[in-house]
């Protein structure tokens, strides 16, 4: 630990200040107890330094030396040698939260008493005493909301990963090290997003399976820390190697998502931008919400998690909350780096849903935004959404989101483009060959006869395709095209009333996705107009224009 980090002076502030009861939630019990030694011999840190007492229900307190405190072992004499106890002193209690209440065990009312009783003991005693409540979930019983302060302990930084790093190879002397410095950074650098305790096995992995540090070990890093990260059952690194021209027109999201580039560079800051919080991309399914996500991580080139809020609610990878919170600390420890929030209605359903769970529902709903306030670490927030209904105000409000982009139908132009990434991605490389040109005379066909189909219908028709010619294992032909199409029943006509909704949400809430010139050659364009025979939902569309 080092004295000038963060995390040991942010903590020591909290204790010399004298708060009673702090409640550190964290996995990293040993990282977390050198954190608190370091601060209680550091006069640098504290004024007065303090010695450290530990309490388990298995051994009671445990002085610096190791010797166990008699009859200290029951949660009431616990407290109430705190209470006695003259010297200048840390207690930190271990596990100390299933007194507060968790899974089926009720909270123990006079444990809760005798710690509220012992408050100012603690805090105006003529000795210097705080109480560490160390715990890897946040429980705070609702009588001692005002009494307990939390402190966030974030993950390890690139320097304390650093640290282990050098530590470890250090004690293997005889380590074949192709690495150096700067690899070793790298390496560190890609345990960003790990515990302590994480990152030493990834490096030990990398070792063993190596038996030396090489190049190679890196993707040993990259492969546990994907393991670790996915174990979380709501977190996943995803890799992809589409970018911006996989995405046919969206040009206004495309332009905006560009210009906020690079935002956090120092060159940036140089302009005093403010640094980008997220966008909120909704519309018509099937029309390159996800496939804008994947494609952001290479168009900024940072590492892109994906977080699935329907897995925090579904009860089945433990507490919601503390998946949140590790979920936001994970995307802060691999900053600068992107966030996609997929179907976050899915996350806010539970919200006063039959599930009886509103509670936690709405608190974790609570910890999200306030993080999306008062984020410092450069995480950028793509959240999509398909059902905007169910989007409360509060995520909508001024402040949370840069931008909300309404993705609509796509226009003829962009059908054009979209075709022309689809068929540019299936008639490269050794493919059989066809009759067709991919020339301006096949996107305008294409283009005008699909009015109302979605990317995804668009792509499938190029694959449907590609399937009758394979059966007749004969070249792509038109007429292969034009049969997927009339055998395409689209979306914009089995579900034309949902599409209506969302234009008439997205009109006074969002900005098009679609670029200005886009939206005009629609309007004046018969094919796309008026004159369709798709009713309403041909007639007009959704999200303000915004010319950028
Ligand atoms: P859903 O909410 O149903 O997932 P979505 O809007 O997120 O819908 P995507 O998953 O991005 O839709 O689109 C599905 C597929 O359709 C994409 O993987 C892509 O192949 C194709 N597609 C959709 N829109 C476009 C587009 N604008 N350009 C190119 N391909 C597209």
């Amino acid at each position: 630990m080092r004295a000038d980090s963060k995390i040991a002076r942010d903590l020591a502030n909290l204790l010399r200040a004298r708060f009673a009861y702090v409640y550190i939630t964290t996995w990293e019990e040993e990282r977390a107890m050198e954190t608190i030694r370091h601060i209680a011999t550091s006069p640098e840190l504290i004024r007065t330094p303090r010695k450290v007492y530990q309490w388990s229900q298995v051994t009671g307190f445990v002085d610096p030396d190791g010797k166990v405190v008699h009859e200290t072992r029951r949660p009431l004499s616990a407290i109430s040698f705190i209470r006695r106890c003259e010297e200048d002193a840390l207690f930190v209690l271990k596990d100390f939260h299933v007194y507060f209440g968790v899974d089926h065990r009720p909270a123990d009312f006079e444990v809760i008493r005798a710690m509220r009783d012992a408050l100012p003991d603690i805090k105006y005693s003529e000795s210097m005493k705080n109480v560490i409540i160390l715990s890897p979930r946040t429980v705070v019983p609702e009588d001692m909301q005002k009494e307990i302060s939390l402190f966030e302990f974030p993950l390890p930084d690139e320097a304390e990963i650093a640290e282990a790093l050098a530590d470890m190879v250090a004690e293997n002397s005889g380590l074949r090290d192709e690495l150096g410095p700067e690899g070793h950074a790298r390496l560190a650098r890609a345990a960003l997003g790990l515990t302590l305790q994480e990152a030493e096995n990834a490096f030990a992995r990398a070792i063993v399976s190596r038996g030396c540090l090489d190049e190679e070990s890196m993707r040993v890093i990259f492969e546990e820390k994907n393991q670790v990260i996915k174990k979380t059952g709501i977190l996943e690194f995803v890799s992809s190697d589409l970018d911006a021209d996989d995405i046919g027109g969206l040009e206004n999201l495309k332009a905006w998502l560009a210009k906020r580039n690079n935002a956090w560079s120092p060159e940036a800051s140089r302009y005093n931008v403010p640094a980008p919080k997220g966008v909120l991309v909704t519309g018509v399914p099937g029309c390159g919400k996800s496939l804008t996500a994947k494609a952001m991580s290479s168009m900024w080139g940072l590492p892109l998690l994906k977080l699935d809020l329907g897995k925090i609610f579904s009860g089945l990878v433990g507490s919601s909350e503390e998946n949140m919170r590790r979920a936001l600390s994970t995307a802060e420890a691999v900053a600068p780096s992107i966030l996609w929030v997929d179907e976050i209605e899915k996350g806010l359903g539970g919200m006063g849903g039959p599930s009886g769970d509103s509670g936690t529902s709405q608190r974790v709903f609570a910890t999200f935004l306030t993080w999306m306030q008062e984020k410092e670490a450069p995480v950028f927030v793509i959240a999509t959404a398909n059902n905007i209904a169910g989007l409360p105000p509060e995520l909508l409000r001024k402040g949370r989101f840069d931008e909300i982009f309404f993705v609509d139908l796509p226009t003829r132009g962009e059908r054009r483009q979209i075709f022309q990434v689809h068929l540019a991605k299936r008639m490269r490389g050794d493919y059989i060959g066809s009759q067709l040109t991919l020339d301006d005379g096949l996107l305008d066909h294409l283009a005008d006869r699909t009015e109302g189909f979605v990317g995804a219908e668009i792509e499938q028709v190029v694959v449907s395709g590609l399937y009758e010619a394979f059966f007749a294992r004969r070249p792509l032909r038109l007429s292969d095209l034009d049969y997927a199409i009339d055998s395409t029943v689209p979306l914009s006509v089995t579900q034309s009333e949902t599409i209506v909704e969302l234009r008439r949400w997205a009109n006074v809430r969002a900005v098009a996705a679609t670029k200005r010139e886009d939206l005009q050659a629609y309007a004046t364009d018969p094919a796309g107009g008026d004159g369709g025979d798709g009713g309403d939902v041909r007639s007009s569309r959704g999200g303000r224009s915004l010319d950028f």
